[in-house]
């Protein structure tokens, strides 16, 4: 008989989960049931993925590198990735401004519903956590992205799950300098991050076999979660607008992907399926990472030379879906409050969001905190701050599973784009999902 594939295991357990939770919900037992006894199931999926990430990145990336024998290729590649990362975002921004000021969703909004969402959420802790998060990275200077990208110490960096841009910046200068030293001498090196390349592929692979239990219990938690419904059916049209662009990017996506690197569009959405159910089910493009990655070289086939320093890159700084979002956000805002937005307003709208997803964190709500900057940019008042973010609150945690299933397509996209670019061939290592399981 033939095995189900992975992604349908995984939406099958999606599904479940969100009936479930619905289910837990008419119990008054029912949530706290499901926090105790079914969410710890969701987050020890989560702290595997996350356990293998600095160790997959270390590993993939410094044999990306050794195996380019020219680091010329490697500038080529990394100015690529910046340069494709830029526009994909700026694309983002501009189909989510088009959308928000076509639509218009803030200038329905009725003042009795404003003045509820202010009541239920400005006071919330989830509100005030994101502005106090925000004034803090506020405070740090322009420069001080490039200051923190850079560790004083190589085994905290590695110790560090926030430090994704450090164990990057300390892989490549390790990459660069194994390639400088020559091949005989580094290839002892070489043959150790080779071999651990293999085995934290292999724990990937073992990690997906819980796939669909973890994404039964991470969805029951957040239907048992989520706020008010009535609260929910209020911001259709803001959450409709934000989706509508999310859904038109992976049409550009896939438009891309069929005409810049003639793959077969359909075949990459399924190849790269599994990774965006994690992203949906986790919200978070970091903890995705070691799955996107394992999809990307293993079953898209794009070469790791370019997948193992595309594809973190991009986890960290490239966040089109945070982006498009940003701007709707920051649009309906303004329109619900009666912020007038000038056409320069809109055009800052386009850079802070620009830069805002770039320092947004790859981690649940991160995209919300970057969005505080992005309204003070354009002179929003800060005594209003947070009665914005309150309108948004109740319906950010599903926007936020959907843009990171954005985020990592993007990512997988670029890296294809890059593959393409450099005259790469995109061939598959393997054909199914558990073909690397066999001997388990
Ligand atoms: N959760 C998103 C991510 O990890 C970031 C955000 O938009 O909040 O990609």
């Amino acid at each position: 008989m033939r095995k189900m594939e992975l992604h349908w295991k995984i939406l099958i357990g999606m599904v479940l989960g969100i009936l479930f939770g619905f289910l837990m919900t008419n119990f008054e037992w029912g949530p706290k049931f499901i926090q105790d006894w079914i969410n710890p199931f969701g987050t020890i999926f989560v702290k595997l993925l996350k356990l293998i990430a600095i160790p997959l990145i270390l590993a993939s990336l410094v044999k990306g590198i050794s195996d380019l024998k020219d680091i010329s290729k490697f500038r080529n590649i990394g100015l690529r990735t910046i340069a494709i990362y830029i526009a994909t975002t700026i694309v983002a921004i501009t189909i989510g401004l088009l959308l928000v000021n076509l639509i218009k969703p803030g200038n329905g909004i009725s003042e009795d519903t404003i003045a509820q969402l202010t009541e239920t959420y400005s006071n919330d802790s989830g509100v005030t956590s994101k502005l106090e998060e925000a004034s803090r990275q506020k405070e740090s200077g322009p420069l001080q992205f490039l200051e923190d990208m850079v560790p004083d110490n190589a085994f905290n960096a590695l110790g560090d799950n926030s430090s994704m841009l450090q164990v990057i910046f300390f892989t490549i200068f390790l990459g660069i300098s194994m390639l400088l030293i020559g091949e005989k001498k580094a290839k002892p090196l070489k043959d150790f991050f080779d071999s651990l390349n293999d085995v934290v592929l292999k724990m990937v692979d073992l990690i997906m076999l819980s796939a669909p239990i973890a994404v039964f219990a991470l969805l029951s938690n957040v239907v048992v979660s989520s706020g008010d419904p009535d609260l929910l059916l209020a911001l259709l049209k803001y959450s409709g607008v934000v989706v509508l662009g999310l859904i038109l990017m992976i049409v550009f996506y896939s438009l891309v992907v069929g005409t810049f690197t003639r793959y077969n569009p359909w075949t990459f959405l399924q190849k790269i399926s599994p990774a965006q159910l994690l992203a949906f089910s986790t919200s978070s493009s970091a903890a995705t990472l070691p799955v996107t990655m394992e999809r990307v070289e293993e079953h898209i086939g794009v070469d790791k030379e370019i997948s193992s320093f595309v594809l973190p890159v991009g986890a960290t700084i490239n966040m089109d879906g945070t982006s498009l979002y940003q701007g709707v956000a920051a649009v309906f805002i303004s329109q619900a409050l009666g912020f007038e937005l000038t056409f320069s307003g809109q055009l800052t709208i386009v850079l802070t969001a620009l830069l805002a997803s770039i320092g947004s964190a790859a981690v649940p709500g991160a995209g919300m905190v970057m969005l505080v900057i992005v309204l003070e940019a354009i002179g929003f008042p800060a005594d209003k701050l947070a009665i914005g973010l309150a309108l948004i609150f109740a319906v950010d945690r599903p926007l936020d599973m959907l843009r990171t299933v954005v985020n990592i397509t993007g990512d997988a996209t670029v890296s294809m784009m890059v593959a393409k670019s450099v005259g790469q061939t995109i061939k598959p290592k393997v054909k199914n999902w558990d073909d690397n399981l066999d001997e388990v």
